[in-house]
C-alpha cells in the first residue's frame, strides 16, 4: 500500500507543483493519475522513490515513511519505467534488464538466466538479448523497459507515460498486455498518463488531477463515465465528445453502437 499524506511540492524557484495532495494506493492494483502536462504527476510519482522530496507531507510504503528509507535502497526496491525507456544505449539488453541484480550482488550467469526469462515473460524472443537497445524498436524498448523495472522483483512499478513514445498500434497492444502481466504478477502500480483511454485501459481506479495535482475525481472507469464529477471531469473524460455516447441501433440484424455522430463504434456480443 502506498500513501500520500497531505504532500505538497514546491520547486527552487516558486513553482508549486503539488498542494496539498493525498490518496491511498491499495496493494496488488494499477492506479493511474491521469491530468494534463504540468499538473504534477511525474513530482507525484518521484516521490514515491524519494527522487523527489516533498516540501511537506509524507509519503508510506505499508506504513513505513519513505524519507526513513535510504534512497539507494528504496530505489532498487521500486521498479521503475520511463517514457523513452530509460535504457543504458552501449550495453546489451541482457545486461540493461540485469542491471540492478548484478548490483546487489546476483552472480552474473544468474542474472542473466533471470534476464532472459524476463524477456520472455513481456513477450520478447530470447534473439534480442545480445542486441543493443538502438536495434530495437520502440515498442520492442518499451519492453525491455518494463522487463528491467521487474528485474529485482518489486512490489511496487512506477509508470512515468510509459507508452508516449510509440505508435498507436503498439501503444495499444502494450496497454493489454500490461493487463495481462499485472494479472499473473499482481504488482502494485502507479501509471502516470495524460492520456484518458490509456488510463481507462489499464488502470482499476483512476485518480483524475487538475493543476497542482488537485484531485478532481478519483473512482473506477466506469464510475468516472457513469458519474462525472465535474464538469472538468466531464470534458476530461470527453463525455462531451461525440464518441463517448453510444447508442444502440440494428444492422443486418446485428446491434451495431454508433456516437452521437451516427459513426459505429462497435458491436454489441451476441
Ligand atoms: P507533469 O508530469 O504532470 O507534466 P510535473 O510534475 O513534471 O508535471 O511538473 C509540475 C510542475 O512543476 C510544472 O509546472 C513543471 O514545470 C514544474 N517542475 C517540474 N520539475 C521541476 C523542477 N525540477 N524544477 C522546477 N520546476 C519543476
Ligand atoms: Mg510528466
Amino acid at each position: 500500500m502506498i500513501e500520500f499524506r497531505n504532500v505538497t511540492k514546491t520547486y527552487p524557484g516558486g513553482t508549486a507543483a503539488v498542494s496539498e495532495f493525498s490518496l491511498t494506493v491499495p496493494s496488488h492494483r494499477t492506479v493511474a493519475l491521469v491530468g494534463s502536462s504540468g499538473s504534477g504527476k511525474t513530482t507525484l510519482l518521484r516521490m514515491v522513490n524519494r527522487m523527489v522530496e516533498p516540501t511537506s507531507g509524507a509519503v508510506l510504503i505499508d506504513d513505513v515513511d519513505v524519507a526513513t528509507v535510504g534512497r539507494v535502497r528504496l530505489r532498487r526496491s521500486i521498479g521503475y519505467v520511463l517514457q523513452a525507456g530509460g535504457l543504458l544505449p552501449h550495453r546489451t539488453v541482457a545486461d540493461n534488464v540485469a542491471t540492478v541484480p548484478v548490483l546487489t550482488g546476483t552472480p552474473r550467469r544468474a542474472a542473466r538466466m533471470r534476464a532472459l526469462e524476463l524477456l520472455d515473460r513481456v513477450g520478447l524472443d530470447a534473439s534480442v538479448a545480445d542486441r543493443y537497445p538502438g536495434q530495437l524498436s520502440g515498442g520492442q524498448q518499451q519492453r525491455v523497459g518494463v522487463a528491467r523495472a521487474l528485474a529485482a522483483d518489486p512490489n511496487i512499478l512506477l509508470m512515468d507515460e510509459p507508452f508516449g513514445a510509440v505508435d498507436p498500434v503498439m501503444r495499444r497492444e502494450l496497454q493489454h498486455e500490461l493487463r495481462r502481466l499485472q494479472a499473473d504478477l499482481g504488482k502494485t502500480v502507479v501509471l502516470v498518463t495524460h492520456d484518458i483511454d490509456e488510463a481507462f485501459t489499464v488502470a482499476d481506479e483512476v485518480v483524475v488531477l487538475r493543476e497542482h495535482a488537485q484531485v478532481a475525481q478519483v473512482g473506477t472507469p466506469a464510475q468516472i463515465l457513469a458519474r462525472p464529477a465535474s464538469d472538468f471531469v466531464r470534458r476530461f473524460v470527453g463525455l462531451e465528445t461525440a464518441r463517448r455516447e453510444l447508442h444502440p441501433t440494428t444492422v443486418d440484424g446485428r446491434t451495431i453502437l454508433v456516437d452521437r455522430d451516427g459513426r459505429p463504434a462497435g458491436v454489441l456480443a451476441p
